[in-house]
């Protein structure tokens, strides 16, 4: 048979950073030589396998929409040539590039499998080695043919994980959607939770741009009137995180609905998130989400605020049609919402 051949987008994050004197920091053209030392990759159970490595390599606190694109393309140029795809990338932001990643590969029918680490390689208690083998396995296996995100043996739909420890090795979780696999003794995929295949979609990449959006966290005593000014025309659209169910203060000295009410007729795209987990929106079940439905904003139902975060600049860069987007914004494309 066949060996399957994966292909390894290395763009930096802790699993192939060194110390530095201001702290762990990526080092180009260091990883082979760490790649070297596994033994396990060199197992003839293992895929054939290439390393990509990105230049330059980031700590993904400094990955953006940019980057998003640039892996989007190496994706798009290899497609073909291989069976699935692993993108090492740092646990920060991990949770918005994939999500990112499931918008932008339309007709995706491989799997590409994002993973790192909390502990270096270079480090004696690495978790990266075991996270990056059974990313491996997964990306070859051909199962789950989506965009995921592998972590301490459990694989997550990518645009449904968040990072939820900094210091646990299972960084992230997928509240609001099962798990696709549990990797144990063996590899148990999810079937019934997986993306059906898209037999008749042609795959190809839209690439986003860095249309201008915003989140904006509510909390208690939160004074509308010093956001007022960053609502502008020129946003075109804000993830607002409520409290529960979609709520926000109602009170007499609050001024967000009228500032709402003249960002949509602006032409900004409110989506309602929770700051709940878990969960979703349900705009008008309390009287203190009733309001944010009549002045035009979109129930942002189970999304992750990192998903309705991607979704935004995804459908903002497809489309100025206020009325398709908030639409859009409000249906299941990638399996990131429960319609
Ligand atoms: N700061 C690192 C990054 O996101 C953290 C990690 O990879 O775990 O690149």
């Amino acid at each position: 048979m066949m060996k399957k051949r994966v292909c390894i987008l290395y763009t930096g994050g802790t699993i192939g950073m060194v110390p530095t004197e201001l702290g762990y920091a990526p080092q180009q053209k260091y990883f082979p030589s760490l790649l070297d030392e596994i033994s396990q990759l060199k197992n003839k159970d293992m895929p054939n396998w290439d390393v990509v490595e990105f230049n330059p390599l980031l700590d993904s606190a400094n990955v953006a929409v940019e980057q998003w694109v640039n892996i989007g393309r190496e994706i798009r140029d290899r497609y073909s040539n291989y069976d699935g795809f692993v993108v090492l990338h740092g646990t920060d932001t991990m949770s918005y590039t994939a999500s990112a990643l499931s918008f932008m590969l339309d007709g995706l029918n491989k799997p590409v499998v994002f993973t790192g680490s909390q502990i270096p390689l270079c480090e004696l208690r690495s978790d990266g080695r075991d996270n990056l083998i059974n990313s491996m396995l997964i990306a070859a296996d051909g199962v789950a043919n989506e965009v995921c995100l592998y972590f301490a043996g459990k694989l997550l739909r990518g645009n449904r994980s968040t990072k939820v420890s900094a210091d646990e090795l299972m960084a992230f979780a997928s509240p609001n959607y099962p798990v696709l696999a549990n990797v144990g003794i063996d590899i148990m995929y999810n079937r019934q939770a997986l993306m059906m295949p898209k037999q008749a979609r042609e795959f190809s990449l839209t690439e986003m741009k860095q249309v201008p959006i915003g989140v904006l966290k509510i909390f208690p005593g939160i004074q509308f009137d010093y956001f007022e000014s960053l609502m502008t025309d020129k946003l075109k659209g804000v993830v607002l995180e409520t409290f529960g169910a979609g709520n926000i203060p109602g009170s007499a000295q609050s001024a967000l609905l009228p500032i709402i009410d003249r960002a949509y007729k602006n032409g900004t795209i409110i989506t309602v998130c929770s700051q709940c987990s878990q969960g979703a929106v349900s705009l008008g079940t309390y009287a203190a989400s009733s309001a944010l439905r009549r002045v035009g904003a979109v129930n942002g139902r189970d999304m992750t605020t990192e998903a309705a975060l991607a979704k935004s600049y995804y459908l903002l860069s497809i489309s100025d049609d206020m009325a398709f987007v908030k639409a859009q914004m409000q249906r299941n494309l990638c399996g990131e919402l429960t319609e």
